[in-house]
């Protein structure tokens, strides 16, 4: 394998969706099916800049699979940004919802620019031109393909979006719905931001609590005192390096484009990302030693390495020089197919990105649900609750003969906020998922790693979907 050409990332999602079939009782036709991009948008368009000069601009919108509705995946804004990468994102989006029972088809889209280089008005009409594309073609909808953020893509792009698609079709109820990862005050959900963070380190718990995996691994369970090295401070990576600090981790290195940074003792997550913040650079931090090069940090021993900035990161140009002994794949395929073989080879458990990824879309849901109903989580029974808990406090109280002080009076009354139903719903969705992969992990019996074991989960669902439907006509 080693002296071809690497697959690409898109061969790669092929490659893994092969050998999962192998594992599973599916018609050829209907892998077939399965494994293609239904449709593939590429557009090209004109803007114009401050000074008057037109542009023209490349974009793709991709769904991969229709067997549910509407269709959903994040924009990536990358200055190398291609068809295949699209596809390749677009085909995890529909495994990946599958595997966490979001009932959604995949889909991706891409806009070949470097967000970080242009200047807010052009990323603003770049992405208000892209919406009205999608529109025209009939690719985006609260019941057709509802896109979300992605690298590069934040609150603010996904504003320009909604606010594009509710001028261009004022008055339709749940337009809102048209687009996730919105700001609050716009529609958008609390928690969707930190969400896919959030998932990642809720995940990494779940795979943590069992001990016979984690003996086999030369390590013992649980989170506290395990070291952790993160590529990407970006939102996933940002987001997850924090929950991980707070489970009682030491992130010992962090990786950003412009180099990476080590402490031993572990690194204070925050005060890392306001350095950041201020100086427009991760080095010189404070307590910590500069790395010669960015990608030294993906070398270095540790029980967790989670890279969290792109695909192709661990490939088969450094997979011998890597130590960890856990892999969380946050970033989506940043370990190619072939190191991910060699890897597993050697012992190394990679957390496959299209489950440990999960928690952003399945927030998503969450907010799609939140514009459809056109009402916020908890907004009917938090009062409930509260008065109900305290009617109980009472009768606990007259029964116990003992008095609660005021703290604990308003512990035990506590209603939930949206964010607390949103993160206790992503934590449960996390914890189901992790079992049943786990289980069919435990099935293979060491024949596959951990990446096959969701495939076949997650072709399994796709497929009974569409037996369930027959092919029509
Ligand atoms: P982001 O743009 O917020 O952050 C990515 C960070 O990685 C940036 O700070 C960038 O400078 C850094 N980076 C880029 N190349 C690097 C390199 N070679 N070494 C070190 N750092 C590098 O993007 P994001 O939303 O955090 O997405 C990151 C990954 O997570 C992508 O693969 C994306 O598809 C995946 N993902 C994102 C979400 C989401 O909700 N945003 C959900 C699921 C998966």
């Amino acid at each position: 394998m080693s002296e071809k050409k690497e697959l690409s990332f898109f061969e790669g999602v092929g490659y893994y969706t092969d050998k999962a079939s192998k594992f599973i009782n599916m018609e050829e036709g209907l892998l077939e099916q399965i494994k293609v991009c239904n449709n593939v948008l590429r557009l090209k368009f004109p803007v114009k800049g401050n000074d008057g000069k037109v542009r023209v601009f490349e974009a793709y919108r991709v769904q991969h699979s229709h067997h549910r509705m509407p269709t959903k995946g994040g924009i990536r804004y990358s200055e190398h940004i291609d068809q295949e990468e699209v596809m390749a994102l677009a085909s995890l989006m529909t495994y990946k919802c599958a595997l966490v029972d979001v009932p959604f088809g995949g889909a991706k889209g891409g806009i070949k620019i470097d967000s970080k280089k242009e200047s807010v008005d052009i990323l603003e009409k770049v992405t208000r031109r892209y919406a009205s594309e999608l529109i025209k073609k009939n690719f985006i909808g609260p019941g057709l393909d509802v896109p979300a953020p992605d690298y590069g893509s934040g609150e603010r792009e996904m504003a320009w979006i909604v606010d594009t698609y509710m001028a261009f079709n004022n008055g339709e109820l749940d337009g809102l719905g048209c687009v996730t990862g919105k700001p609050v005050s716009l529609g958008g959900v609390a928690g969707r931001t930190a969400a896919t963070g959030r998932g990642v380190s809720y995940a990494l718990k779940e795979v943590f609590s069992f001990e016979d995996d984690m003996k086999a691994l030369g390590l013992t369970a649980g989170l506290e005192g395990k070291t952790v090295v993160v590529q990407g401070l970006g939102n996933v990576g940002y987001y997850s390096a924090l929950f991980m600090q707070q489970y009682g981790c030491k992130v010992v290195s962090i990786a950003e484009y412009e180099g990476a940074i080590f402490n031993e003792n572990g690194l204070d997550i925050e005060s890392v990302f306001q350095h950041r913040k201020a100086t427009g650079s991760i080095l010189n931090f404070a307590g910590a030693t500069n790395l010669a090069k960015s990608s030294d940090a993906l070398e270095l021993p540790c029980d967790i390495l989670i890279p969290a900035a792109l695909e192709n990161q661990i490939t088969m140009a450094n997979v011998e020089n890597i130590k960890a002994k856990v892999i969380g794949e946050a970033a989506n395929g940043p370990v190619s197919a072939e190191a991910s073989e060699i890897l597993f080879k050697k012992g190394v458990l990679i957390i496959p990105d299209m489950y440990i990824n999960a928690g952003g879309v399945t927030v998503s849901y969450f907010e799609w649900l939140k514009n459809l109903s056109h009402v916020r989580f908890g907004r009917m029974q938090k009062k409930h609750e509260e008065d109900h808990n305290l009617e109980l406090a009472d009768l606990l109280e007259k029964m116990t003969g003992k008095k609660m002080d005021d703290l604990e009076r308003k512990l035990f009354a506590k209603g939930p906020e949206e964010v607390d139903l949103v993160n206790s719903g992503l934590a449960d969705t996390m914890a189901k998922a992790y079992v049943t992969i786990r289980q069919q992990w435990k099935e293979g019996n060491g024949q596959y790693d951990m990446r096959t074991a969701a495939f076949i989960v997650a072709l399994n669902k796709v497929a009974s979907d569409y037996e369930q439907m027959g092919i029509w006509p």
